[in-house]
């Protein structure tokens, strides 16, 4: 199978590139695509750079002209969740916008006509990180993530998203990777470790923690990418 895994960030998909032995580099749109090939797939990686536009642009780049698959993110995300400490990793169950609001015609935020205020992420991945988890005696949590293209570094912002969208974990760019996988009908996976926690220290907490907290999490996407079939 034909596996694409995106990071925003060099620092996500630098840990990734380094379990796989030879890839083949392509520019095409802006972006670098390695491809090559770990645990019986081919796989394609790439940095999106960050937010919504840009990830938007690579996922659908992966699927429509690199032909992946099956898409797995791998990255690093703020913490809403008090449970969630630096360093622990969040499956997202669901994903939403928290900055894409026609509140004023009466939706909900997060919603607009045909679109879908959340979605939902692939169970049988789930299933498979919880078995990854088990085997390294690691715990996922698994919750929802909210994406908008701002860095929270602020605790009422933090608290307003938690509250309207019942969110553990806040971040950039995941729900348009999901919005552009659940189109194109290809399943995916959305992980983070936490670099911070969205908080006035938040952009201390993440250019202290953003390296470490992205190899946790791309160890434990290589990880499943062993098991996927
Ligand atoms: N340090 C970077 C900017 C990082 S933006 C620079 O100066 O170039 C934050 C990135 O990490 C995004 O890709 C986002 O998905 C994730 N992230 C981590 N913590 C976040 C937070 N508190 N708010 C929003 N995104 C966060």
């Amino acid at each position: 199978m034909k596996i694409a895994i995106i990071g925003a960030m060099p620092e996500e998909v630098a840990p990734l590139l380094k379990t796989i032995d030879t890839y083949k580099e392509t520019s095409y749109a802006g972006n670098t695509y390695y491809e090559g090939s770990f645990g019986g797939h081919d796989l394609v990686v790439a940095y999106s750079k960050i937010g919504k536009v840009f990830s938007t642009l690579t996922a659908a780049s992966m699927i429509e002209h690199f032909g992946a698959e099956l898409l797995l993110f791998s990255g690093v995300a703020g913490g809403i969740n008090p449970d969630l400490k630096i360093g622990d990793l969040i499956v997202a169950t669901h994903l939403c916008q928290h900055d894409l609001d026609i509140t004023a015609f009466g939706h909900p935020f997060g919603y607009v006509p045909e679109g879908a205020q959340f979605i939902e992420t692939s169970k049988d991945l789930i299933k498979i990180a919880n078995e990854v988890a088990s085997e390294l005696d690691k715990t996922v949590r698994e919750g929802v993530i909210a994406t908008g293209d701002q860095f929270v570094a602020c605790e009422d912002r933090k608290i307003w998203i938690e509250s309207t969208f019942n969110a553990d974990a806040l971040e950039m760019e995941g729900a348009s990777v999901a919005v552009v996988c659940d189109a194109l009908n290809v399943p995916f996976f959305i992980l983070r470790a936490i670099s911070d926690t969205a908080d006035t220290d938040a952009s201390f907490s993440f250019d202290e923690f953003m390296e470490s907290s992205a190899i946790i999490s791309a160890e434990f996407i290589m990880k499943m990418v062993q098991k996927i079939d």
